[in-house]
């Protein structure tokens, strides 16, 4: 199906809804991307764009920009958390190929790309453009919260946790609270650590720390488990006493980073179910919205850019809007079930869960043995796939 000249309408100015916008508008479609808030931002923080999100943007010519302002990470290293001792190190290496190595990204820097390469290709970012509702059907209507209205020949709903399109297709539910609170922040890299992430595993929580921009800066994330998230906001700054508190006796390095920090946001981790309902009509979901995950394999985001790649692909070589949409819910849905599953069993060895309360070093050293093997099949499938199967930068309007 041809794509150029559609007129496609997209919900969220996030890294799943700038890279959908970015593959549709080099077919040629006319892209209009709506934005609840009054600028395009991210949080100060990083993330870690993996071989598999890295492929994507290659594909769509961003994958130099991105390896220029980001540290291209060697290794990730689970650690016991008292001493910091090394349980088990994946070198990262082994999944890189041309052009499509594992990076460390400050979540602001690659927003900018996606968003400065998507106006360049012709996308107009509306912003203060908070929708209150959608309704699905062969001409969708994306209803405003200003009162106005807005369609095309395609909606994608791509806005996040409390998505609007997600619920026009699979009715309106509560996101559930996952039992595990996480604080952000950024410190000065003052030791210059490798470009390596630290995973630091305790009883009910873990502590994952790696640098940033020209490794000037060292990025943080603690995951604590909690019974009750009582705040009805669903990110809050904190108190770095509280972060330092719930993370008091952690070692090997642990402790001197969370003594620097000066600021911290700490967000409650909530979850809605992979939605059975992905499309409908000309209306259809990607990355949060049809699938939020657990932050515990770091694919979130990795996903959301897979689900870009693979709904303008499955649209460009689908006979109709239809055939197309149901064919981007079929190449997607059972990846991105099992890594959100991965992501949800990973508490089980990050926060030292078990059934028979055993002491930590015993998990550790049964973990030892047997989880690294089955941690490493599960970073082999996911880092190892692209979804783009090696292209270098789609030809535009073919
Ligand atoms: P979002 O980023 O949520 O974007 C949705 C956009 O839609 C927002 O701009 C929002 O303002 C807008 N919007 C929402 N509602 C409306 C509305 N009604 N009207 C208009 N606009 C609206 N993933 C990784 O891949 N790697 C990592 O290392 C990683 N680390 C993480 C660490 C933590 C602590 C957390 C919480 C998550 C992490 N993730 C990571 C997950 C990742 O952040 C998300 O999965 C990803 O950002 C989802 O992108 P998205 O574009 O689908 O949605």
């Amino acid at each position: 199906m041809r794509l150029t000249d559609r007129k496609i309408t997209i919900i969220g100015a996030g890294i799943g809804g700038l890279a959908a916008a970015l593959a549709f508008s080099r077919q040629g479609a006319k892209v209009t991307v709506l934005e609840q808030a009054e600028a395009i931002s991210e949080v100060g923080a990083g993330i870690q764009i993996s071989p598999n999100g890295v492929a994507v943007l290659r594909a769509l010519g961003l994958a130099d920009d991105l390896a220029w302002g980001a540290p291209r990470a060697r290794a990730v290293v689970l650690r016991s958390h008292r001493q910091g001792r090394k349980v088990l190190r994946l070198d990262l290496d082994q999944y890189a190929g041309p052009g499509q190595n594992f990076y460390f990204v400050h979540r602001a820097d690659l927003i900018n790309l996606l968003a400065d390469a998507a106006r360049q290709q012709g996308v107009k970012v509306r912003l203060l453009q908070k929708v209150d509702r959608v309704t699905s059907g062969v001409r969708p209507v994306v209803h405003l919260a200003n009162g106005a209205q807005c369609g095309g020949d395609l909606v994608i709903g791509a806005d996040g946790l409390h998505s609007k399109a997600r619920a026009a297709l699979n009715g309106i539910t509560t996101p559930r609270f996952t039992g595990q609170v996480a604080w952000r922040a950024t410190v000065a890299n003052l030791q210059n650590h490798p470009a390596e992430a630290q995973v630091f595993m305790g009883p009910g929580r873990h502590l994952v720390t790696y640098p940033l921009r020209d490794s000037s800066l060292m990025n943080i994330v603690a995951v604590q488990e909690r019974k009750e998230w009582a705040d009805e906001s669903w990110h809050l700054k904190d108190d770095p006493d509280n972060l330092r508190a719930a993370f008091r006796g952690f070692g090997g390095g642990a402790g001197a980073v969370l003594e620097q920090v000066e600021e911290a946001a700490l967000w409650g981790l909530f979850r809605h179910p992979v939605a059975e309902v992905w499309h409908q009509g000309s209306l259809a979901i990607m990355g949060d919205a049809a699938h939020p995950t657990l932050p515990f394999m770091a694919q979130g985001a990795n996903m959301a850019l897979e689900d870009a790649w693979v709904l303008v692909d499955a649209l460009r070589k689908g006979s109709s809007t239809e055939d197309g949409l149901a064919a981007y819910q079929a190449r997607r849905r059972d990846r991105v079930a099992k890594v959100v599953d991965a992501a949800t069993g990973n508490a089980w060895k990050y926060h030292l869960r078990q059934p028979l309360a055993w002491p930590a070093h015993q998990i550790l050293r049964l973990g030892g043995r047997l989880a690294p093997q089955r941690m490493v099949q599960q970073f082999d499938w996911i880092y190892g796939h692209d979804v783009t199967g090696g292209t270098a930068a789609p030809a535009e309007n073919d």
